[in-house]
């Protein structure tokens, strides 16, 4: 029923069912009419696309409603997380274009967090229980079948306070104890079985250091932060969905202590996921990757990570309009890359400058051109865009064209070059391929031709019809340069669907192939780091962070054939 009415409003003003509840939410008042949300990353790695779906709905929407959206760490476990992944959580969010109301840290709560354990203690809500994880796994049960107490369910309240207190000095290993809240050992939904909701951890916290050695659980923090903040939307992703009883049972319990907050309560919303074909977003797997020098780092521009597409040439723009065409919804999928690569094409199609580039350079002379003389060319900046201008290029007898391009029996459908045949020279004349030379390999070294001086650009001559067009860069005014072709990082479309294989043995040998010795127009001596183009008839670059003077890197960000066209029009 409401979820009929949800697809009713939808359709009428395009809302996502989250911007539905929030709408309905605040027309009637609830929380006051307040809106917060958050986005709580646990820093134990770098923000990846998924990151990126719900920080785009948690910033998004507070940003939409005239509320606010904080900036959460979800520091609750010491052993993984590090100032580093912090910084780069802060940066990548800023990237994406937005900013936080404040900065918290779960283990700002510690304290407050420790007090309403004690408080559910006293109530007869939480014991000690001092068997093994091993053992209480055993008794949890399953759906269908009731789970076992634990023999220290019924242990005196005064005797699970003291060794609470002793979880935290130091003199308790890890592992030997745990606090459990008391709930139900029958309940259906599985995460009422007395979960698990303190658990000593001997590691210094990155923030906190030796201060505490009794951890909360997410579970036991999470919702509980949320309160503590004043979170009215607290928004994350469909897995979430069966802890969300619990979540409201906690927060039923601190409310009980504090009934000044009467009319206030966070709630919990799920969404689906991102998921991407050819790729894997589980950090575990990611640092996986990084620490076993599978990938260059985090940053490596096949990691689908914030950072890494950063470093790739994918742009804010892009991305955001990739999250809008997912959207949100109740369904867990998959997504094919193809999209995201559809969305990087689309925004550098109006934004990239085009240039000249050359990645298999063979050298064509122009056997008519006097030897010493060098014309201007008027090169469009960008087609599309006429307020973009032009640059000029330089234009000599002798040229780098791509290897590729000339064929010496070619047959009949190859408009490029071959003996006997005219092309035209982007931006510059008309030429006929006249001859080439091998060396003892067989091997091309030079392709000879004569051009037609009366079919420069904007000549009447040089609208004469002429099957291919082809580029090609000077050979005394062209720059070196590196080039770098992404391929997708693993060979399978679902990575994590090959149950009985390593993920690391799906890795694709030829996720990355180096071009050295490519040629660029001179025009890209000065490009910045990162910056974009369009390699004229190749794909869209960027000027990769290895560049440093005297050494130019170039990334292919996308190839300019649109696979998922296609796969649309299908
Ligand atoms: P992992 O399980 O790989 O460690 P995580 O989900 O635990 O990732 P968190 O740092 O806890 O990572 O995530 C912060 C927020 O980002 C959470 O609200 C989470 O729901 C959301 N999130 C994480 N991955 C995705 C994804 N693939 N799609 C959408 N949202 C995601
Ligand atoms: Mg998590």
């Amino acid at each position: 029923m409401i979820e009929e009415n949800i697809v009713s409003e939808e359709n009428k003003k395009n809302l996502n069912f989250i911007e539905l509840i929030v709408e309905k939410d605040l027309a009637e008042g609830v929380n006051s009419g307040k809106l917060q949300t958050r986005f709580p990353p646990e820093p134990n790695g770098y923000l990846h696309i998924g990151h990126a779906k719900a920080i785009c709905m948690d910033f998004g929407i507070a940003q939409k409603y005239g509320g606010i959206c904080n900036l959460r760490f979800d520091d609750t476990n010491p052993i993984k997380e590090d100032m580093e992944y912090v910084d780069s959580i802060m940066e990548d969010i800023q990237w994406l274009g937005y900013r936080w109301g404040n900065v918290y840290y779960a283990s700002d709560y510690f304290q407050q967090l420790w007090d309403f354990a004690v408080q559910l203690i006293k109530a007869g809500k939480a014991y000690i229980d001092e068997q093994t994880s091993e053992q209480i796994a055993q008794q949890k049960g399953t759906p269908t079948r009731a789970g076992a107490d634990s023999p220290f369910r019924n242990r005196p309240v005064e005797e699970s306070l003291e060794l609470f207190n002793k979880m935290n000095t130091g003199e308790i290993p890890e592992g030997a104890m745990v606090l459990r809240a008391k709930i139900n050992m029958a309940s259906p939904n599985m995460h009422f079985r007395d979960p698990v909701i303190y658990r000593v951890i001997h590691t210094p916290h990155h923030r906190t250091g030796d201060t505490w050695k009794a951890y909360p659980m997410y579970d036991f923090a999470h919702g509980q932060s949320d309160y503590f903040e004043g979170v009215t939307h607290s928004i994350c992703t469909l897995e979430f969905e069966v802890h969300r009883p619990l979540y409201d049972w906690f927060i039923d319990e601190l409310k009980k202590e504090r009934p000044q907050d009467e009319d206030y309560r966070p709630r919990q919303f799920e969404f689906n996921r991102l998921n991407l074909t050819y790729t894997v977003m589980s950090k575990r797997k990611l640092l996986q990757l990084v620490k076993e020098g599978l990938v260059s780092g985090w940053d490596d521009p096949r990691m689908p990570t914030i950072c890494g597409f950063r470093r790739r040439g994918y742009t804010t723009t892009a991305i955001h309009h990739f999250i809008d065409k997912i959207g949100y919804t109740k369904f867990d999928g998959i997504i094919d890359y193809a999209l995201l690569e559809h969305s990087i094409r689309e925004d550098l199609n109006s934004k990239a400058k085009r240039v000249s580039a050359v990645l298999n350079p063979v050298k064509l002379i122009l056997t008519n051109y006097p030897e010493n003389q060098t014309e201007m060319m008027e090169a469009l900046n960008n087609p599309e865009d006429a307020s973009m201008g032009s640059h000029e290029i330089a234009f000599t007898r002798e040229l780098y064209v791509e290897r590729e391009d000339f064929m010496e029996d070619a047959p009949k459908k190859f408009f490029r070059m071959t003996p006997g045949q005219e092309v035209r020279l982007k931006n510059a004349y008309i030429i006929k391929c006249t001859d080439c030379k091998k060396d003892e390999t067989g091997r091309i070294t030079e392709i000879y031709a004569v051009y037609d001086p009366l079919t420069k650009s904007g000549m009447p001559e040089s609208n004469r019809k002429v099957k291919g067009t082809i580029h090609w860069v000077s050979v005394a005014h062209s720059i070196p340069s590196e080039v770098r072709l992404y391929d997708r990082l693993f060979k399978v479309e679902n990575p994590n669907e090959e149950k009985d294989t390593d993920f690391r043995d799906l890795i694709n040998p030829d996720s990355l192939k180096i071009l050295t010795g490519c040629r660029v127009e001179k025009e890209l001596e000065n490009a910045q780091i990162l910056e974009n183009f369009q390699f004229q008839r190749i794909g869209y670059f960027n000027v990769d962070s290895d560049t440093k003077e005297g050494k130019l890197v170039f990334n292919r960000t996308v190839a300019l054939k649109d696979s998922w066209q296609k796969i649309k029009d299908k």
